[in-house]
């Protein structure tokens, strides 16, 4: 059969949108929210949450004798504040594994207990050129020279407290998406443009009266970017996971942001290669156009699954990301691929 075509337009609006809902891990509640709101206006779909926040979505299938499941994760890399500098300046404990040099110059939001959101910004110590020379590109970033300069008018520790701001409290980093020429710029593409990709499926699906061939849930995670996310949460009775998150561009990658990519191996190990393979067979047979890889570095909701001892066969797809876990960048020809491969799966 042919898949029922996906509306791009659809798809990149929602996809925005959860690129401009800030979600570290830990502090995901919003966009978990904006997920399920959007996951519960499509007929036929259920929705409840885990006890550790995640969200789970129950499409009704032709069979329920051998239910799936699907994962993509809505946590993304972000920072805590560590400690209120008597300059009135922030210190940073990271959230999720990336290089200090990938958040300079950004632009933050801290979140305080009382809800109120303070904007800032991420700047080496020695930032100024013209006061420091050559040790604004010399010094070293890491804990201690790495700090959120607040726009607010405060120097002293004291000031920032008053203004709500504690240790603990959460940090986004600016997503600064653009679309371009089918491009799509942001952070958090990993794993935001998983779980658009599972939303449009969901929507084309309902949309032309489609059911997929067995029951399927769709597992949005919360905690994966600090590797425990799909550890609990996915129900028992599954057979077969497939996890929808980014696949790593770069030098000496099979990997593209116009493909969708089946990962067999990544730092974890191999991918369950029966799963895999019938990956395979239907992006060949729907002429779906995709790429076969090995991510050197990355370990998946896949996983954290099989760690914590699922029984299931587990196979890991998902759209070429460059420069993950930076500025990172795809095409919506690699979304589009992405989204039709999963709908071959639901229906086969
Ligand atoms: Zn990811």
């Amino acid at each position: 059969m042919t898949l029922p075509a996906i509306d791009e337009s659809l798809l990149l609006k929602f996809l925005v949108d959860l690129l401009k809902t800030p979600s570290p891990t830990g502090y995901s509640e919003e966009a978990i929210a904006l997920t399920e709101r959007v996951f519960r206006a499509i007929p036929g779909v259920k929705t409840c949450r885990t006890r550790k926040g995640a969200l789970l979505v129950t499409l009704e299938g032709e069979q329920e004798n051998a239910p799936r499941a699907l994962a993509a994760h809505v946590d993304t890399l972000g920072a805590m504040v560590k400690k209120i500098k008597s300059s009135g300046r922030l210190t940073l404990s990271r959230i999720g594994g990336y290089a200090w040099n990938t958040i300079e110059g950004e632009g933050c939001t801290i979140f305080t207990r009382e809800g109120r959101r303070v904007r800032g910004s991420v700047l080496v110590t020695t930032a100024s050129g013209h006061v420091h020379g050559a040790k604004t590109g010399e010094t070293k970033r890491d804990d201690d020279t790495m700090e959120v300069r607040l726009d607010e008018n405060v120097s002293s520790d004291e000031e920032v407290k008053a203004l709500g701001i504690e240790v603990g409290d959460f940090i986004a980093f600016d997503p600064r998406v653009e679309l371009t020429n089918g491009f799509v710029r942001s952070r958090h593409l990993d794993d935001k443009a998983g779980v658009a990709c599972l939303v449009e499926a969901a929507r084309t699906l309902r949309a032309g009266g489609l059911k997929p061939v067995q029951t399927t849930h769709f597992f949005i995670s919360n905690f994966e970017e600090v590797g425990h996310g799909a550890a609990v949460g996915i129900p028992r009775e599954v057979v077969e996971l497939v996890v929808v998150d980014m696949a790593a561009v770069g030098e000496g990658q099979a990997s593209d942001e116009f493909h969708c990519t089946l990962c067999v191996k990544d730092s974890s190990g191999p991918y369950h290669h029966g799963l895999s393979n019938h990956l395979r067979r239907l992006g060949d047979e729907h002429k779906i156009p995709y790429k076969v890889d090995i991510y050197p570095y990355y370990a998946s909701d896949g996983s954290a699954f099989w760690q914590a001892g699922g029984d299931v066969a587990v196979a890991l797809i998902g759209p070429g990301v460059d420069a993950s876990h930076n500025y990172e960048r795809t095409h919506t020809d690699a979304l589009t691929a992405t989204t039709n491969w999963i709908m071959a799966y639901l229906l086969n």
